[in-house]
């Protein structure tokens, strides 16, 4: 049995269907790129300014995937709520394909520890 990832398209709802999470990212990216470019530009930015003002811990989680160091950006992603990885995810997710490629590793890495992580996390408690 074939698993589809779909996601919509949050701007025009346009829907995207892939066998493969990373395809489905890179398709929703160009497209994104391609139709709502001025808006993702702001959404970073805006992303960057929050994520600098209440958590100083984005810039260490940066500075260790641009320096292609999984283990020092997963620690402090370990550190960060849910809701805050997910806003730091959003701003990697779609600046990753213009990273080197040791800090687009370095962020695969970081992604695989909190899958694994979110998934032992129900066994724990
Ligand atoms: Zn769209």
């Amino acid at each position: 049995m074939k698993k589809w990832y779909s996601a919509k398209c949050s701007q025009c709802g346009r829907g995207f269907r892939s066998q493969t999470r990373s395809e489905l990212l890179s398709k929703i990216r160009k497209h994104i790129w391609k139709e709502h470019r001025a808006w993702m530009v702001a959404r970073i930015k805006a992303g960057q300014r929050t994520s600098n003002a209440n958590n100083p811990s984005l810039q260490d989680l940066i500075q260790g995937v641009q320096k292609g160091s999984s283990r020092a950006a997963i620690s402090v992603a370990r550190q960060m709520t849910e809701g805050r990885y997910q806003q730091v995810k959003k701003v990697l997710d779609v600046v990753q394909p213009i990273l080197p490629l040791k800090a687009q590793l370095a962020w695969e890495g970081v992604e695989a520890a909190h899958d694994l992580y979110r998934r032992f996390k129900p066994k724990r408690s």
